[in-house]
């Protein structure tokens, strides 16, 4: 088989679908690999890297795609990205499923394409998990945003000059990001507290020694919460949590948001009234931007200072501002998910295997997964962060 690496062609994606190290592994399953030059410099890969792991270099995109069997991305391709493949190719790559508007074309050149994003989070999975370790990274990448942007030092320190007191950090959604962003405030020194829709949470939260802000929930609300993603909650719900929330945020220095719901437009946990009270010099770093945003004042991709001075950063792929490691383990995910089809022996997709069956959008000419919600779709024209 051929696989083809194309350089992303969305503006500020820096991250790559392979490393020479999973090329390596390619070429030592006999297969071969074209990679777009250039497609690793913003991860700190040159092409020789690629060519000494075996794979050949194509001058251009149309060059990459024009043969190739398997095609490996970050980013879902753009229509006339598409235009470019080999009828029938397979793709693989995040494909924002729930906003894309191209499954049609993909389907029409017969593309077998796999969404990465609607892998199920099971067990078996995990090592193929990108939204993991895509949100791992940008959990931790916001805490050191926030440090950026923050005037003031994360952990309690004595000096000569006087005492300064740790910074207070609120996380809102305690997902894979926001485990990794209450570990690394933890190991920056900061006092540390989280809230999150799940019950099941709790136990994490403490494990990480922070503190869980609990929102009383009915049974009902508690059993509709006990699975791996979170339910669109009622406005009664909503009302107390918000009242909550904003008691916790008024006392915070830094608040990382990164509540998401699949399919859905990002729940609004920040009003902007709870902004306005915000403490002079505190910290928004809002990870939903691209579903919309978990704060109301939020400007998707842009930082901004509000009138009281509180910075707002709604900025965009934050794993993609640590590419080297991004994409490293991008690469990893996708080279082990394309190992359930690909061997020395050749190619095939058993749709018996649960994990294929999830992620196939497209394939044999038709589209497999349903269309993306007009709310969704008209909210978020960009594709996803992770
Ligand atoms: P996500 O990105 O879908 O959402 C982030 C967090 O936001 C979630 O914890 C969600 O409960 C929370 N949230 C949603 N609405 C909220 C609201 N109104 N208020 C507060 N919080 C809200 O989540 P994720 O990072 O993809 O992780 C989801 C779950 O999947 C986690 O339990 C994680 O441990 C699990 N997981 C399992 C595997 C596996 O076994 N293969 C891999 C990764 C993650």
């Amino acid at each position: 088989m051929l696989i083809a690496i194309p350089a992303e062609c969305v503006a500020n994606e820096t991250r790559v679908a392979a490393t020479p190290e999973t090329v390596k592994k390619l070429v030592a399953m006999g297969h071969s690999v074209i990679v777009q030059k250039g497609a690793g410099l913003a991860s700190a890969l040159p092409d020789a890297a690629f060519t000494d792991a075996g794979a050949s270099l194509a001058d251009n995109r149309a060059a990459v795609y024009a043969n190739a069997d398997i095609v490996l991305k970050v980013r879902p391709p753009l229509d006339e990205e598409i235009a470019e493949f080999k009828d029938g190719a397979v793709l693989i790559s995040q494909l924002a499923p729930y906003q894309n508007a191209t499954f049609p074309a993909m389907a029409a050149k017969k593309l077998s394409a796999f969404a990465m994003e609607l892998l199920p989070r099971t067990t078996r999975a995990q090592a193929m998990d990108v939204l993991s370790s895509q949100n791992n990274i940008a959990g931790y990448k916001a805490v050191l945003l926030a440090g950026h942007y923050y005037p003031r030092f994360m952990p309690m320190l004595m000096t000569a000059a006087g005492t300064v007191k740790p910074a207070r950090v609120l996380i809102l959604g305690v997902g894979v990001a926001g485990l990794q962003a209450i570990a690394t405030a933890k190991r920056l020194g900061a006092v540390v507290e989280a809230f999150d829709v799940r019950p099941s949470t709790k136990e994490q939260v403490e494990s990480l020694g922070a503190k869980f802000v609990e929102v009383p929930m009915t049974d009902e609300e508690k059993a509709a919460n006990d699975g791996v993603y979170a339910k669109e909650m009622s406005d009664d719900y909503k009302r107390r949590q918000g009242e909550l929330v904003a008691k916790h945020a008024r006392a915070a220095d830094i608040v990382i948001t990164t509540a998401l719901i699949p399919g859905k437009k990002a729940p609004l946990l920040l009003a902007a009234d709870v902004v306005a009270a915000m403490k002079p010099g505190a910290v928004i770093v809002d990870l939903a931007a691209e579903a919309g945003g978990n704060c109301a004042v939020t400007r998707p991709g842009e930082v901004f200072v509000t009138d009281n001075r509180v910075t707002v950063v709604g900025s965009y792929n934050l794993p993609g501002m640590m590419a080297g490691d991004a994409s490293a383990l991008y690469a990893k995910n996708l080279l082990t998910f394309l190992s359930l089809m690909l061997s020395k022996e050749g190619f095939s997709i058993n749709l018996e295997d649960e994990l294929l069956e999830a992620t196939l959008v497209t394939h044999a000419g038709a589209v497999r997964f349903g269309q993306p919600s007009p709310a969704v779709a008209a909210q978020s024209a960009v594709p996803s962060q992770a």
